[in-house]
């Protein structure tokens, strides 16, 4: 086309001048970043927080009608958490149309089939894609949460072909962070620690206020507002077809690390999906090389076995999600790589080196200065590259989104038909919340109205009756690869390399919830005439109704907190050092979910303070050198640095054989054994992974029920077991120390339940719940993580067992 055509005489020319105007005006109406902020997001040394993210966001919402901010829920610390939703100033006038629009699509039983209009095409036809872009939910990994602020002034104020297709095509739900609480702490730290050692460093306390780095554990769990705000958003309201998560890693590796993602694919993540996510990998891949941007590699480190992540629980609601992981600056510090450095990355998965060029990796960076604003250029390629597709190939999306959906419901004859939680288990308020965790997510619960016949075992044909006051969770529902997921047994693939060494899966190998929770749940493989009695039960529509049928009282939020489960409690304390613990911040969850008070007692009071005001003293998991040495005086103020160290082990061993309980978990016990000279030694120590290897994974425990410890567990009680220890006494006790008791035992045979362990033999029969006489006092340890991420609700009852007067 040339352009005297476009231009037909004055009239014309006018009008088009006059378009010209009209949208210039428009542009000059939204506020730059750098004008609200007073710096570019990005640059050097700058940092945005909270507060003036969101006041950007505001004022992009006044100025612009391609943005809609909209706050969809509070942080654990009572901050806002908000969502920009970004496309074309018509969509955004019927944000509500299209939301519901995709809500049928999400459901296939919701479209009326043969009716005067065709439905179906109808939504094909003029539904959008919808995408989501959540920036920095890993509060360190600060730069995606300032660029958020360009993206959006880019897509508000852009006129180019390419981008009114974007707005036109697709609704972006851009989540400046999903962890807000995070970029405040973090910003705040970095302002004050600016210009001294310590810039640059990340905090010295956990940036989510319970789960630090683990706010991204919790996608099928929903421990955390953040994840149940979001969790809704996405599950119950928008039914996004693509979720981004971006993020950053460590500084030495690639530049920049996007699907296609690393071995082993979840046989429950349709095959599709796995496709697609590879397809938007290489669409970003090769628009990153077009751009000039060396480093970028696919195809390595992360897996898509694990489900509970951000971008990796939306596989199981099919979903396409995505993950990038930029390399890492200082915080909003540049640094200086060397080539040489980077020589002496160690391999991993899928990248031998990040200098050598690959298939997934053809163009390596070489070194030299990295800066926030590289980090954001390519994310602001890669979130374009994202947009970009979904655009082209809308309708592409929303009918596979359709197509998938709507094969969730046909049974198939190799898969469950129902998992059933029978009536009369004793723990109704754990019951409860697996029930919400399952609704939030969009899982559809019905209640036993009427008594049914059911078959456990698809090989035995008998019958077994499921009482009036279960509860059933159908397979076959929009959401059943979540059901699956979330109710079977994981069972890794073997995958050993040829040295015999195993390949370290990207997070847990096995997460089955029931199992995790301490809930019997039966699997329904037939029923007699199961389909035609479907429509007769009641359908579960609030948790309320499910605590009815329990006879458990009303709870006011979702979420509710549970009854305290002491009877006499104790004087609890709970260590809590500068070199933030996840496992502690779990603790604090498990207690505070519980309603159980507790001081956390930090470094200067375990040195010298008076600790006779506890009975109870709990050790999180947390290795000899966070507790002896914690924080390096090298890079952070002397307040912070030295852990617990010497001096407070000591005062923590008089305050034991004074009468004190000390209550470990996992890693804090070879300090203590160690420390205590405790004739108890963990096996695990020092083994090669060839010889045994479990990376995380529900195990069976046989408790000894005699025990005081043991009250309210199960004969055999799953447990967690997270790259965790096994014990053995190895002599007769000396004084102080007493007689030692086991509590629990490793399973003397098949005690791996879900997940993969390796050299299972050396764990049979040890012991992995001790309780010693130390003085007066006692110590006990636990050699697994009884409160694995707020998760393992089969073990709590141990914790509050040791927590009784
Ligand atoms: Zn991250």
């Amino acid at each position: 086309m040339t352009k005297p055509s476009l231009f037909r005489g004055s009239a014309m020319l006018r009008l088009c001048c006059l378009i010209l105007l009209l949208s210039l005006a428009i542009v000059a109406q939204v506020p730059t970043p750098k004008s609200v902020l007073g710096f570019h997001p990005t640059d050097d040394r700058t940092i945005a927080d909270w507060t003036q993210i969101r006041d950007y966001f505001g004022k992009l919402d006044a100025a612009s009608p391609r943005v809609r901010v909209q706050e969809f829920g509070k942080t654990t610390l009572g901050r806002p958490m908000i969502v920009a939703f970004i496309s074309s100033e018509e969509n955004i006038r019927e944000l509500g149309r299209y939301r519901d629009i995709n809500r049928k699509l999400a459901d296939p039983r919701t479209i009326v089939p043969n009716g005067i209009i065709d439905e179906e095409s109808l939504y094909l036809r003029e539904g959008k894609t919808i995408v989501s872009i959540s920036c920095s939910i890993h509060s360190n990994e600060i730069v995606a949460s300032q660029m958020s602020m360009n993206l959006a002034y880019e897509m508000a104020t852009k006129t180019d072909a390419e981008t009114a297709e974007i707005l036109k095509n697709t609704i972006l739900l851009l989540i400046p962070s999903s962890n807000p609480d995070g970029i405040d702490i973090v910003a705040n730290w970095y302002r004050k620690t600016l210009g001294t050692k310590s810039e640059g460093t990340v905090p010295p306390e956990l940036y989510h206020h319970y789960a630090g780095h683990d706010n991204n554990r919790d996608w099928f769990m929903l421990n955390l507002k953040e994840t149940q705000a979001i969790t809704k958003l996405y599950w119950q309201e928008w039914f996004p077809q693509f979720v981004f998560d971006v993020h950053q890693m460590g500084q030495f590796g690639p530049r920049f690390v996007i699907p296609p993602f690393h071995d082993p694919p979840n046989p429950r993540i349709p095959p599709s999906i796995v496709r697609e996510v590879g397809l938007v990998g290489y669409k970003m891949a090769a628009d990153l090389e077009a751009a000039g941007i060396r480093g970028v590699a696919t195809n390595t480190t992360f897996d898509m076995w694990w489900h509970g992540g951000f971008r990796t629980a939306p596989y199981y609601h099919n979903s396409i999600g995505i993950l990038s992981e930029a390399a890492s600056a200082d915080l909003m510090t540049p640094v200086t790589i060397t080539k040489e450095r980077l020589k002496e990355t160690r391999p991993v998965r899928g990248l031998r080196s990040p200098l050598e060029p690959a298939i997934n990796h053809p163009n390596p960076w070489e070194g030299g200065l990295w800066r926030p604003r590289d980090i954001a250029e390519i994310e602001m390629i890669a979130s374009r590259s994202l947009l970009k597709l979904a655009a082209k190939h809308r309708e592409h999306y929303l009918k596979n989104f359709l197509e998938l959906n709507r094969a969730t419901l046909k049974p198939l004859p190799d898969e469950p038909q129902a998992y059933v939680m029978t009536a009369g288990q004793p723990n109704t308020e754990t019951i409860a919340r697996f029930l919400q965790i399952l609704m939030w997510q969009g899982i559809e619960v019905h209640q036993m109205t009427r008594e049914l016949w059911f078959k456990h075992d698809k090989a035995v044909d008998e019958y077994h009756e499921m009482p009036l006051g279960s509860f059933i969770v159908f397979v076959n529902q929009p959401k059943k690869q979540n059901v699956l997921s979330l109710f079977e047994r994981q069972t890794y693939p073997d995958r050993i390399g040829a040295d015999g060494t195993p390949d370290t899966p990207y997070d847990v190998a096995g997460w089955t919830l029931p199992l995790q929770m301490g809930i019997e749940s039966d699997v329904v493989w037939d029923t007699q005439d199961l389909e035609k009695f479907r429509d007769t039960l009641k359908p579960v529509t609030n948790i309320n109704q499910a605590r009815a049928v329990m006879n458990l009282r009303p709870a006011r939020e979702a979420f509710a907190k549970v009854p305290n489960p002491l009877k006499n409690p104790a004087r609890i304390g709970l260590y809590k050092g500068w070199a933030g613990s996840m496992d502690e911040g779990w603790t604090r969850l498990v207690l505070d979910t519980h309603q159980i008070k507790y001081d956390s007692v930090g470094d200067p009071a375990m040195r010298t303070g008076d600790l006779s005001k506890y009975d109870v003293i709990l050790l999180p998991s947390i290795s000899e050198n966070g507790i002896l040495r914690g924080l390096s005086a090298d890079r952070y103020p002397e307040e912070f640095t030295g852990g617990m160290g010497a001096e407070g082990i000591a005062n923590l061993k008089r305050w034991v054989e004074n009468g004190g309980r000390l209550v470990c978990f996992d890693a804090s016990c070879g300090t203590v054994i160690k420390e205590y000279g405790l004739p108890i030694k963990n096996i695990l120590a020092g083994v090669n992974r060839r010889e045994f290897y479990n990376p995380g994974s529900i195990v069976k425990l046989e408790v000894d029920l005699r025990h005081p410890l043991a009250k309210n567990t199960l004969e055999e009680t799953p447990a967690y077991f997270t790259n965790s220890s096994a014990f053995e006494v190895t002599s007769e006790s000396v004084a102080p120390v007493g007689r030692i008791r086991t509590v629990a035992y490793y399973a003397n045979r098949d005690a791996l339940m879900s997940g993969w362990m390796l050299g299972e033999k050396m764990i049979n029969a040890k012991p992995a719940l001790l309780e010693a006489a130390y003085g007066k006092g006692s110590v006990v340890l636990f050699a697994f993580r009884p409160q694995h991420r707020g998760q393992t609700w089969a073990t709590f009852p141990f914790i509050f067992n040791t927590l009784e007067r």
